[in-house]
């Protein structure tokens, strides 16, 4: 552990498996003590608890659905009162893809709040703290979506899209009080959220030829949230095998 790290914490948003999981282990890994927040699986959160304290740091459960203002601030608040977490990782989200000639009402606004206001209800809560202390860093997760057209996602590419938008506004909000805030932009990452969509055909189109790993985003993330990058802010890094490039 880098000493100066000692006694940090980073909260990290739907941090029960894939890629959150890795992220909460690798910034533990780095000497953070985790909060970590995850929506519904028990046993995945429970799992990924034991493997940060086998690292000997702390992890604190928080379930709770991140696009709640009042569930957020409920669990939230009280830690507020004698804690700051230095980074917040805002890294729920979801997908319900389908055409938008298909597209229910609520398949638009359900992916669209988890990630937009996920984002807003947890960045609100902490922010004011961060400020205070005159430090810390925001990474949001975004999508490869957000800057290529996906059929079937447009919910999902516009609610990427907005918390790009989003972390550039902030990052400018809030650079003076020292708090920089950053966005990872993800390709194809090996989750459960590429189960069902046609991974021979997507392959294809990865000039590395094949999907990533979810290290591959979190050492990015570790990398934005450690004492190595005092001067990056406001910006969007993708990480997903050559796309587009
Ligand atoms: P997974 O589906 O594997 O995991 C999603 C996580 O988010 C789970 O921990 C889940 O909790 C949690 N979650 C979902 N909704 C909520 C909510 N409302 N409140 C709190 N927690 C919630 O996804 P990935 O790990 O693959 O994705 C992580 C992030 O990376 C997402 O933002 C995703 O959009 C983004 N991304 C992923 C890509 C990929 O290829 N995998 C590509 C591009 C972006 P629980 O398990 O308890 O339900």
């Amino acid at each position: 552990m880098t000493e100066n790290l000692k006694n940090r914490i980073a909260f990290v948003t739907g941090g029960s498996r894939g890629i959150g999981a890795d992220i909460a282990k690798t910034l533990a890994r780095d000497g953070f003590d985790i909060w970590l927040n995850y929506r519904s699986n028990d046993a995945e959160a429970r799992k990924t608890k034991e493997a940060i304290e086998k690292t000997g740091r702390q992890c604190l459960l928080l379930k709770f659905d991140v696009s709640n203002f009042k569930e957020t601030d409920e669990a939230v608040s009280p830690l507020l009162e004698t804690q700051t977490p230095y980074a917040v990782i805002n890294n729920a989200g979801f997908r319900r893809d389908t055409l938008l000639i298909w597209m229910k009402e609520d398949e638009w606004k359900d992916v669209i709040s988890v990630t937009l206001n996920g984002f807003f209800n947890i960045t609100k809560t902490v922010l004011p703290f961060m400020l205070r202390k005159r430090e810390g860093r925001i990474i949001n997760i975004a999508s490869a979506a957000a800057h290529f057209g996906v059929p079937g996602q447009s919910n999902y590419s516009a609610a990427k899209a907005g918390l790009i938008g989003a972390t550039k506004s902030l990052a400018v909000e809030v650079a003076k009080r020292n708090v920089l805030v950053n966005a990872v932009s993800p390709g194809f990452i090996g989750t459960e959220m590429l189960e069902g969509l046609p991974m021979e055909q997507i392959i294809k189109n990865i000039p590395l030829g094949r999907v990533g790993e979810a290290s591959d985003i979190s050492e990015l993330v570790a990398f934005l949230a450690s004492d190595k990058a005092p001067y990056i802010t406001g910006q969007v890094f993708q990480v997903n095998g050559g796309i587009g490039a």
